[in-house]
Formats: structure tokens, sequence, C-alpha cells
């Protein structure tokens, strides 16, 4: 199977070049080609399979040159005990009409992982296919979740080593501390004195740069990123909707071939997409319920057909969602619309002046599958409350508004329709906003907010984050933006 660009103006690329790659060279994004297509009998196989061999079922349809041998050695050294669920992703029945994925149970409690633990072993099998011999140098810019959990996925993976940037004042303790107790003979992270803009452009400085690029080539290294729009970072989240399905099919309350919906708490739309894949592969979805929270620009996008970008930023309790451009929605316009040209004229728009209207055609085409609701900071926290006394059951920030979006469309149609939620941060990740939401009172912040919460819910906090407080701090070091490079010279010498 070949992988094109989303502006048409790049050649077709194998799976292996496509990870490589990350972006394509006309600036779009690598899509398959087509959309291999499943059957009744693929779904039944599957449901007889644990987590490992569904990922290496569903990923095998889109990773042609990777032999099912091949495969399964990398599902079984990503999806195992650095999960704290036998079944990875297990799925939670709330009541009989709604499941709850859990995709937080890796080794940084959040969905980044389900990607981040798959994708470094899919990226070095890419690069021995491909002929490269040189240290693929991972430089990541964050501003919280993500570094850890790409730290996490490339500690000690042989051929790779990674860096990672962080604001020095724009995290938060927690994510600090996980970051500087970092694990591994092939990390380092460092603090920019600056903002996360600051940071991001320092990264990008730098993958422009020619002549370092020439100079770490003689050392034997080349930089690499594995940012939320590489495809191998999208394939792994496909696997989890035919789980989920799988789960419930398991578990008695549906039969396959029945409709469920699904209901994605989003923010630069990687997660939701992924439904989309496998919806449209064949798993019977009805619609995807795009949940927002005040940065909506996806709510009005879905009602209106208008992207605009132009709005105030709002700094919310579910931080993983304050984005205002979703790059992954590029793909799905590519695939709706089949016209690269098409996209290429919309993101021109965007970057310039931040807004594009697509076209009528396609305005339906999204509505035809999608829809689209947001939740306020205080509805999402009256959400986490809800679901605790009525159902005992604790949810982070995120998981809540998708929860609350559902809740609404429910309450709005009169109607409802069997749905699984995405639950993509474990609740004491955002132990703070979760005890405000229980109505507890802290006078505590950082690591001790995970303790206090387990104190107050009698549950346990997974292990990473409770143990959080006794790791050594291995990481110390900041830098001004423009000693970015030297610190990536040092790390790479
Ligand atoms: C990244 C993230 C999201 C958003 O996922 P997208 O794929 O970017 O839409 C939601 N919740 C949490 C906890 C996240 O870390």
């Amino acid at each position: 199977m070949r992988y094109v660009s989303t502006r048409n103006g790049s050649e077709a690329v194998s799976a292996s070049q496509a990870i490589i790659r990350g972006i394509a060279p006309d600036g779009g994004l690598y899509v398959p080609e087509t959309i291999p297509q499943i059957d009744e009998a693929f779904i039944r196989g599957l449901c007889l399979l644990n987590y490992r061999g569904r990922a290496v079922e569903v990923l095998g349809l889109y990773l042609e040159e990777f032999s099912g041998n091949e495969l399964a050695a990398i599902a079984d050294a990503s999806y195992g005990d650095n999960f704290d669920s036998e079944a990875v992703a297990p799925l939670h029945i709330l009541d009989g009409d709604t499941a709850v994925l859990e995709l937080w149970h890796g080794p940084t409690s959040a969905f980044k992982d389900m990607a981040l633990q798959i994708m470094p072993r899919l990226l070095t099998a890419s690069l021995r296919k491909n002929g490269e011999t040189r240290t693929a140098s991972i430089l990541v810019a964050t501003s919280g979740d993500t570094g850890k959990a790409a730290l996490e996925g490339f500690k000690d993976v042989p051929g790779t080593k990674i860096m990672v940037f962080y604001p020095r004042d724009g995290v938060s303790q927690v994510q600090k501390l996980q970051m500087a107790t970092q694990e591994g003979d092939n990390v380092n992270v460092t603090a920019v004195d600056g903002n996360f803009d600051d940071a991001q452009t320092g990264v990008k400085r730098i993958f422009a740069d020619r002549d370092f690029a020439r100079v770490l080539d003689e050392r034997g290294y080349f930089l690499s990123s594995a940012n939320s729009i590489n495809w191998g970072r999208l394939a792994p989240q496909i696997v989890y909707y035919f789980s989920a399905y799988c789960d419930w099919v398991n578990a008695g309350r549906i039969q396959v071939g029945d409709m469920v919906d699904l209901c994605v708490p989003t923010g630069n739309f990687g997660d939701i997409l992924a439904g989309w894949y496998a919806k449209r592969m064949g798993l019977p979805v009805g619609r995807l319920i795009c949940a927002s929270n005040d940065n909506n620009v996806l709510t009005d996008f879905i009602a209106t057909g208008v992207y605009d970008k132009n709005r105030p930023f709002h700094l919310t309790s579910s931080p993983s969602m304050d984005i205002l451009v979703s790059s992954n929605l590029e793909r799905l316009l590519y695939c709706l619309a089949g016209d690269g040209e098409k996209v290429d004229g919309y993101m021109r728009e965007l970057s310039g002046g931040g807004r594009y209207a697509v076209d009528e055609a396609l305005r339906r085409a999204v509505q035809a599958e999608f829809a689209g609701g947001y939740c306020t900071d205080a509805d999402c926290k009256a959400e986490i409350g809800r679901l605790w006394r009525e159902k005992g059951y604790l949810m982070d920030t995120h998981t809540a508004v998708a929860s609350r979006v559902l809740a609404d469309i429910r309450e709005k149609e009169g109607a409802v329709r069997p749905t699984v939620i995405m639950s993509t941060a474990s609740p004491f990740k955002f132990g703070g906003a979760v005890l405000e939401a229980l109505g507890a009172v802290t006078s505590e912040t950082g690591p001790a907010l995970v303790e206090e919460l387990s104190a107050f819910t009698g549950l346990a906090a997974p292990k990473p984050l409770s143990g959080l407080g006794g790791k050594m701090v291995r990481f110390t070091r900041w830098v001004a933006r423009e000693d970015m490079p030297a610190a990536v010279s040092d790390f790479l010498t």
C-alpha cells in the first residue's frame, strides 16, 4: 500500500518511508491511498485475540512491508508489562448503553502512550528497511504530556537518542518532575528560558539548519521528530477502536454487526480521526462525536463548515485540548474531498488569515459522519462529580468533557444509542482539578495531590505517578533560547 500527501504535490511513498519522513515534502500529511476493508469474520477473529494480537491484525493491513512475525515482536515489546492492565486498554462498562475505553494504563498515564510506546519501534524498523545506519535523534518541544510520553517511548530503544525541551515556567510541577526524573541512557531533558512557542521555534530552527545537519551527519546522527502527525502514531490508534468493539461484544452487550457511536475528547484530531479510519474500514460505527472544551473551534466547524482560529485562547482544566489548530483535520478533509489542491488552498488560507470555509458538499460530508459539542470548565467539573456520586466512577477532566457532551446530545435528541467514550488520561494526572470537582478542599500542590486524591477516593493511583516524589532528579539544566543548538550539539557528540 502506498501513502500519498494530502496536498497532492509529492510522490507516493511506502509506509516505512511515510513513518521516516513524518511530513510530506509539500507540507502535507501522509494518508494511505486506499482504506483497507474488513468484514464481520475479521471482527469475530479479533474478538478471540488479546490486545497485542488485535494490533498485529489491524496494523498488518496498513504496514504491508512488515511481516506478521515482525509486527508480533513489535507489539509484544510495546504492549506488555509497561502497561498496568493485562487488557492494555480495558473497557469499563458504565451502564447498558455507555462504555468507557481507558487509554491511560501505560507508563505516563495518558493516551499518548498507546501510540508512543510502539511508534519508536516502527520507526527503527522502518529505518533498517531503508538502509539507514545513522542514529535517529528525536527532538521534541513539549508543553507537557507529549514530551514525557516520547521519552518513555524512546527510552533505551537501540539506534535512537531523544532530547526534550520544555518551557522553564510553562509546565506543571508534576510534568516537570516526570521529565526531570526520566530514566534511560539515550535521553536528555533541558528547560528553555521562555514559553512553549519559544521552545518550539527553537526546535524548528534546528531542524531547518542545513549546516548543523551536516555536522551531525559527520558524527553519525540525523534529526527526526515524533510528531502527532506522523502516520506511525496514527495507525496504532486505529487498533483500540476495534479492541473496544470486541470487548463490548465479548461482554455480551452488543453483537457483531451492531452499530455503536464513538465520543472522543479532541485536541489535535488524531484520536478521533483514527476512529474514523476504523469506521471506514468497516467497523460498525454510527457517528463520531467530537467533544471540545471552551476552545470550541471544531464544534463550530462541524456545525457551519467554517474553521476560524481567530478567537480568544482559553486555558482550561483539560489542557491537552487547549488547541486552536487541529492538524489532523487536514487528513479528514483530504479523504472526504479527494482533492489535494483544494486542501492545499484551505491550509494556505488557514496559515494566512487563520480561517477557511469548506464548500457545501464537504460540509455535508463532514456532518454525515460527525457531531460536535463542547463543554465549559464548570460543566466538566460537575460531570466528574456526577459520575463519581451516581456510578462510583472517577474520570479525568478530558474524559469528563466527552462524557458531558454525550449527555447533552442524548438529552437534546431524547434518545440513547450505545456509545464508547474515549478516556484519555488517568484522573490522578489532573488531581487538583478532580479534587475540586469532588468538592474536596486542599492546600496541596504538585505530586502531593496524587496521594490526596487517593486518600479522598480510596482508589489506588497509577504507580508511575505515586512513586514520583521518591525518584532521583537527573536533569536540572536550563538554557537560553539561543543556546538550544549548543545543547543539542553537547548531547549528540
Ligand atoms: C493529546 C490528548 C488529547 C487530544 O487528543 P488528540 O489526538 O490531539 O485529539 C485528549 N486528552 C488527553 C489527556 C491528551 O493527552
